[in-house]
């Protein structure tokens, strides 16, 4: 072995991936931002130990553990671990999670989820079994906590034609579709068998051309009641018009997109989602990916878009908690500078992007621990490059990344 190999070979060891049990290391030099809200510290330290944070505070006044492991975080910034509360594990790369090899799937978290920053992330709707397996392998792996929504609940004949595209007619025919109140409180019931912590309801959808399907009030009032009941969060695709006021009236919590074809949001119905404590995923990406696939006419495309980024305009405005939801999985496009910056562009600035990547989705999902760096709490962070507070875009420059005090991803 040569004495760079040897050197490199220290390097693994030293900055070695998998954190053991009970161990106890140290992130220094960084600019520590605990909260969205709060007063960074210039040079910080955060010492970590069994998964957890040990102390945190200005570099000098920390006191460092002898023998800890040492990381260098001069130039960057840490931040709370980062939530997606829009995902999907529907492609090829996570099929057959139970059995699959653990590279294979830690790879592709990495590449999808962790090496963006996120550390918990909300599944809103793949192959249930499977994406139970790959929760249950997740903290052995390099992927973030996963949280799903279980099954997914359709309005009678209306799948939209995407998903049935994707699955084929049989398949799709087969797909959850409540026609009353207490048929949808029933799939509730499933989901709280698979340990999902929501429900996902397709309240409006796109059936093709100018066809579209329509959850009926009753069924959405009967899924949220019951999901209530059980401690469950209410997310609503909602598609058209009625679709939102469907939602709204219906008792949701939380909107997965924000729906371009809606057209404007009027203050009524903004006050009616304040009313009802609702909070909205954006998804501006998506619009642009959708325009794009379907090659929309220019001004189509544009108009299409900046609907989407009007309504969360309006909604942010308006006081409304914004959750960071990107559709990844659905959408090839992982990297999320294009949804941080749609979301700056429609009037968001750093602290609001931030506490929708952090604390928002943390208090929606009833996360007690999460959402903020504090001693006790476990130690799920995320270094970026810079500072977000002079450049936002720094939000998407991750150099590493934790889940529980085990390094997922470094760059
Ligand atoms: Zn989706």
């Amino acid at each position: 072995m040569s004495a760079s190999m040897r050197g490199l070979a220290v390097v693994v060891l030293l900055t070695g991936l998998g954190a053991r049990a009970g161990e106890t290391w140290v992130l220094e030099h960084a600019r520590v931002l605990s909260r969205a809200s709060a007063a960074p510290i210039e040079d910080g330290t955060v010492v970590v130990r069994d998964g957890r944070i040990a102390a945190l505070g200005p570099s000098g006044s920390v006191r460092l553990p002898a023998g800890a492991r040492r990381v260098d975080g001069r130039g960057g910034t840490v931040l709370p671990g980062f939530w997606n509360v829009h995902v999907h594990f529907t492609e090829e790369r996570f099929a057959d999670a139970a059995h699959r090899p653990a590279e294979a799937l830690s790879a592709a978290c990495r590449d999808m989820l962790t090496s963006r920053g996120f550390t918990t992330v909300v599944d809103l709707g793949s192959f249930p079994p499977n994406t139970v397996a790959l929760r249950k392998r997740a903290p052995s792996l390099d992927c973030p906590r996963i949280l799903t929504t279980g099954v997914s609940m359709y309005p009678v004949g209306g799948v939209p034609i995407y998903v049935r595209k994707a699955l084929g007619d049989a398949v799709a025919d087969g797909l959850p579709q409540p026609r009353t109140g207490a048929e949808a409180a029933a799939l509730v019931q499933e989901d709280v068998r698979l340990g999902a912590r929501g429900v996902k309801l397709f309240v409006g959808t796109w059936l093709g051309g100018s066809k579209t399907g329509l959850m009926d009030l009753a069924v959405v009032q009967g899924a949220a009641a019951e999901a209530h009941r059980r401690g469950l969060v209410v997310f609503a695709h909602p598609g058209s018009a009625q679709g939102v006021a469907h939602a709204v009236d219906g008792g949701v919590d939380v909107l997965a997109h924000t729906a371009p074809d809606a057209g404007p949001w009027t203050p009524e119905l903004l006050g009616r989602m304040r009313a009802g404590h609702m909070a909205l995923a954006p998804t501006l990406s998506l619009w642009r990916v959708e325009m794009d696939r379907a090659q929309a006419p220019a001004e189509l495309r544009e108009r299409f878009i900046r609907t989407g980024a009007e309504q969360l305009r309006a909604f942010a405005a308006d006081g409304g908690e914004v959750l960071f939801g990107t559709d990844v999985g659905y959408i090839p496009e992982q990297d999320a500078d294009e949804e941080v910056g749609r979301m700056a562009a429609a009037g968001m600035d750093w602290r609001a992007v931030l506490a929708s990547l952090t604390s928002a989705p943390a208090r929606r999902m009833k996360d007690g621990t999460r959402g903020a760096l504090a001693v006790g709490g476990p130690a799920d962070l995320v270094l970026v490059e810079g500072d977000p507070r002079a450049e936002i875009q720094a939000l998407t420059h991750v150099r590493s990344t934790w889940v529980a005090g085990k390094s997922v991803f470094t760059r």
